[in-house]
């Protein structure tokens, strides 16, 4: 298929004929069959910035027909020439972040001020969130997996100190080190999604990070289509947790990072997306 061509990470990932890849019509389909409302879709970390204009054209088509159960990130390549320009049109799109970058994807490295300059300094400019991809430095290997540990998430965070961050993937294990007094500092504006959570841990993660972070620092995600929503949302329900804690996780700190109206109704938000 083109994409695999085009980029070698996405050839990585979907050389497998049995990679899975989904529409927004699947992403609603599943939400029904699921019972969440409403979901913030990410696309690929593309390293070429034609096809993220691309994807992001997209996005912003099927979010507008969406009646609202719809958000989106922007696809953005920071070492890309124009990737200042580039978030600054997804914006006037209407994307409500940026992500998920992908360090080994795109080609920048996390611990580089120089190399992401220009798109976290204009999510700053539009107070919009930026959202990278982050993996453990410990455990087994997986397709994607990648070098963005938290030791470099933590120099970004140091270099950036005004940017809002969702840490994908628990953020490589971050939260476990903010009982050091400094991290804990550094990573006040972080934001941990529990994408992908059934590859890497046990469900109770989301018990230890509320308890390590807080509940309005941790939001649901999935990794749809990669997982099932119906299934991860069912064993995140499982998870001990009271009605505020349920609520801010499943949708009240997606809607405030993602700066999504409150909408109708509490319901789980789900920023899914690959990983
Ligand atoms: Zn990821």
């Amino acid at each position: 298929m083109r994409f695999v061509r085009l980029d070698d990470w996405f050839a990585l990932l979907y050389r497998n004929p049995n990679a899975t890849l989904a529409s927004a019509e699947d992403l609603i389909a599943s939400m029904d069959a699921a019972g969440i409302q409403r979901s913030v879709l990410c696309g690929f970390p593309w390293r070429d910035p034609g096809l993220c204009a691309e994807h992001n054209a997209y996005m912003a088509a099927v979010t507008a027909e969406s009646g609202g159960r719809l958000a989106w990130l922007a696809a953005v390549s920071p070492v890309a020439t124009g990737a200042a320009n580039m978030a600054s049109v997804a914006f006037a799109a209407g994307a409500a972040g940026i992500g998920e970058l992908n360090a080994d994807a795109q080609g920048f490295d996390l611990r580089s001020a120089r190399d992401l300059a220009e798109t976290v300094e204009a999510c700053v400019a539009h107070d919009r969130p930026v959202m990278f991809h982050v993996s453990e430095p410990v455990g087994h290997a997986y397709p994607g997996k990648g070098t963005s540990t938290p030791d470099r998430l933590l120099a970004f965070l140091l270099a950036f100190p005004e940017a809002r961050v969702v840490a994908a993937h628990w953020g490589g294990g971050l939260p476990f080190y903010e009982l050091m007094p400094e991290v804990a500092v550094a990573a006040r504006r972080v934001t941990y999604d529990s994408a992908a959570s059934t590859y890497l841990y046990r469900f109770e993660v989301f018990r230890r990070v509320i308890d390590l972070a807080g509940p309005d620092r941790v939001m649901f995600a999935t990794d749809f289509p990669v997982l099932r929503q119906d299934r991860f949302l069912r064993r995140a329900l499982a998870v001990p947790m009271d009605d505020a804690e349920r609520g801010a996780v499943l949708s009240g700190t997606a809607a405030r990072v993602y700066g999504l109206d409150a909408g109708p109704a509490p319901a789980p938000v789900d920023s899914g997306g690959r990983s």
